[in-house]
């Protein structure tokens, strides 16, 4: 499958967020996107989400160029807005999103096993009983529930808090597994210039528009990422 993105635009009010932005992402392939803050990253996600009114087109296509039917996008957001002190499990957590019935009710073996499915594509079964508001792992137990049912494509908006470097080490060697074996499409908002050399497949450099596109390392050595990066005084 492949997402084609064609000359996005998307407006808040007068402020034009996003300018004419066209890409691709193939399968098995894991497309970054960097920029500044305020370079309409988020925005971005957002169109492709539905989240917000857009001009332009997004569509996916079969590999032999004919739209897709039935396309699944699996979403992880950079974070979740939840009561930390909550004793809500993990198993509850993935419960209620998984099946109908109200968690009050219990979880049936069916849902349960469902569950612990989900936890062992992303390795993390053993946090099934533990409280979701205490995990440092949260989004590897947000990576399960994107991949269930599996997507066609996986948009990630990397953490940027509350997550160790080890447990960001493990969470990047797992999204590379899923594109190698799942043949997934993979699109990854990062700011760790590090994660980016070593996972992505190809970079695209927002600001405003994509300013510049290619391997990492191209991009990285480009005038545009400089002027991005250092000359105004943007952050990674
Ligand atoms: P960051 O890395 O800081 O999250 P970003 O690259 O994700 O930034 P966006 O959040 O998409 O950038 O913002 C793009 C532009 O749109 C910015 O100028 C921002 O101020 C503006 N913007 C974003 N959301 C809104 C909104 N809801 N209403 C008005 N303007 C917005």
């Amino acid at each position: 499958m492949l997402l084609e993105v064609k000359d996005i635009q998307v407006y808040y009010g007068a402020i034009h967020a996003i300018k004419g932005v066209s890409f691709e992402v193939n399968e098995g392939e894991i497309v970054t996107l960097i920029g500044a803050n305020g370079a309409g990253k988020t925005t971005l996600i957002r169109a492709l989400l539905g989240q917000v009114e857009y001009k332009g087109v997004i569509r996916h296509l079969t590999t032999d160029g004919r739209p897709a039917a039935d396309v699944r996008t699996g979403y992880v957001p950079q974070q979740l807005e939840f009561d930390r002190s909550s004793p809500v499990t993990v198993t509850d957590f993935m419960a209620a999103s998984l099946s109908r019935r109200p968690v009050f009710l219990g979880v049936s073996k069916k849902t349960r096993e469902k569950v612990m499915g989900a936890l062992a594509r992303t390795h993390c079964e053993k946090l099934c009983r533990r409280a979701l508001g205490a995990l440092s792992e949260l989004q590897r137990v947000l990576l399960a529930l994107a991949l269930t049912p599996q997507p066609d494509l996986l948009i990630l908006d990397e953490p940027v808090s509350g997550v160790d470097q080890n447990g960001l080490e493990s969470f990047y060697q797992t999204v590379d597994e899923l594109k190698r074996t799942n043949h997934m499409a993979i699109l990854l908002v990062s700011h760790d210039l590090d994660v980016v050399r070593r996972y992505a497949d190809r970079v695209a450099l927002m600001q405003g528009t994509i300013v510049r596109q290619g391997d990492p390392e191209t991009v990285f050595d480009s005038e545009e990422f400089a002027q991005v990066f250092y000359t105004r005084g943007g952050h990674v």
